[in-house]
């Protein structure tokens, strides 16, 4: 008998992963078109819940218009003997995987970022509620994390009740967030990881410090010790940092091991600290990209929310996908806001002097963490929307990284890059560790090497469907 055997679709691993595009889905939830969205996941006394209590506030699944987008926040409150604050992170962050396992059900991002879709198909064989949606991560999170002994669960789809609770759970946000600032990596000798995102991106595996935020900017140090010690057979697991190799990069000898183990073999170094040589992964969910931006030998930063293009023409979602994947690109790195206001970040290439650009709202929220000689020398979207001008704003700011210019010609500075010592690079059309998802089987290439004088890519039409 199966434990969903209540709920209309199926349930289970194999639809982590399945994406839902706009013309098949029935409704989509948050996302860029909602501004306030959110999940959050709190630890209350034994006393104060009732179990397994599901409660919708605002119109349900079949009240909402086919193909409209609504608000939508997730709220779970948790209670249990061993249950303290600090595993709420980590708790929140399996919403992600236990609603993937919903058939038709897509959840992309995290806490503010979150992003979901129910399908057609789905709708239509009877998911018309959050109920279902409800009793799935109950059961999920009871068997999974038994130490959670009462659960409730609430959705809004109510813009009035969604924003109040929005403005909250940022606050809570930014308490979780704030607790590891102060700590340094040099104090600790335990790091930890995290292989949750790798039913997306194969061979990821976040690596997370006091001073190096996980990549969904969800799970800090704190939330992975807890995490760990707790549910150790767990995606979480703790990383002994062994002996530290190289200071300025960030490169330890026990991340470099367990990094290989849990990559199976994909990823053999990791410097912590740089966005070159042997960066850090990047699965899919990060809240934002550090982009190297060789006209200005600089970085741009664009989180997730920036709805315009960027300073160099693209947009979040084409610089996502360069940097996405599970695997270590030269100058596309996945970051969380958090990692940004750490005094580690970016450390080898030059910290703050190398960040040129970023959009306004990102700079107000870190503005507190930059250099105060640098604040004014950063760029945003309203001092420069092309590489022109960014030049102009730089030489007009004397930002250090004009310094570096006069150093090296600027022609001369895309080549950057690629000055290291014997290291593996990744660029199209060169394959490391790319997964291919086709016919039900995913391909996992490694260490592959293909080139094409011409990639063409078509829709197969219908005729030549029934063909085949
Ligand atoms: S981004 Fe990293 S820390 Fe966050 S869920 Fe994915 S693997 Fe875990």
């Amino acid at each position: 008998m199966s434990m969903f055997e209540d709920i209309p679709v199926e349930v289970g691993v194999i639809y982590e992963g399945e994406r839902i595009r706009r013309k098949d889905m029935y409704v989509e939830l948050g996302g860029p078109k909602q501004e306030t969205k959110f999940e959050l996941v709190r630890v209350k006394p034994l006393d104060k819940l009732e179990d397994e209590k599901i409660t919708v506030i605002g119109p349900d699944l079949k009240d909402v218009q086919e193909g409209s987008n609504i608000p939508f926040g997730v709220y779970i409150e948790v209670a249990g003997q061993d249950l303290e604050e600090e595993l709420e992170g980590v708790i929140e962050r399996r919403i992600h995987e236990y609603c993937n396992f919903i058939e038709g059900f897509m959840h992309l991002n995290q806490r503010y970022d979150i992003w979901m879709r129910i399908s057609k198909k789905s709708f239509q064989k009877g998911l018309n509620s959050f109920n279902y949606v409800g009793k799935v991560l109950i059961k999920l999170y009871k068997t999974e994390l038994p130490f959670i002994q009462k659960i409730q669960v609430t959705f809004l789809t109510d813009q009035q009740k969604v924003r109040p609770m929005w403005d909250q759970a940022m606050k809570i946000y930014e308490a979780r967030d704030a607790k590891a600032r102060g700590m340094k990596d040099e104090d600790v000798d335990t790091f930890y990881g995290c292989t949750l995102c790798q039913s997306f991106a194969p061979t990821h595996v976040c690596v997370i410090t006091p001073q190096r935020y996980s990549n969904c900017g969800s799970i800090s140090w704190f939330d992975g010790r807890a995490s760990a010690q707790v549910d150790p057979k767990g995606p979480v697991f703790a990383i002994p940092k062994g002996e530290l190799t190289d200071p300025e990069k960030g490169e330890y000898a026990g991340v470099n091991e367990v990094v290989k183990k849990k990559s199976l073999g994909a990823v053999n170094r990791v410097w912590l600290y740089t966005s070159f040589g042997y960066p850090h992964t990047s699965c899919g969910c990060f809240e934002g990209t550090a982009f190297y931006i060789p006209e200005v030998d600089g970085f741009g930063i664009v989180h997730r929310g920036f709805k315009d293009v960027t300073v160099n023409g693209l947009p979040f979602s084409t610089l996502a996908d360069s940097t996405a994947g599970g695997r270590q690109v030269d100058g596309f790195h996945g970051i969380s806001i958090e990692y940004v206001r750490s005094p580690k970040f970016l450390q080898a290439d030059g910290g703050w002097n190398r960040v040129v650009w970023m959009p306004a709202s990102v700079k107000e929220r870190v503005k507190d963490f930059i250099p105060k000689d640098m604040v004014d020398k950063v760029a945003t979207e309203n001092e420069a929307k092309s590489i022109e001008e960014l030049r102009n704003f730089l030489e007009a700011k004397k930002h250090p990284i004009v310094e570096r210019w006069k150093a090296k010609p600027v022609e001369a500075v895309a080549e950057v890059a690629e000055e290291k010592e014997a290291i593996p690079t990744v660029a199209v059309p060169e394959l490391a560790g790319v997964p291919i998802t086709a016919g039900g089987f995913k391909i996992i290439l490694k260490d592959a090497k293909i080139r094409a004088r011409k990639v063409i890519i078509r829709a197969i039409k219908a005729e030549e469907k029934k063909k085949r």
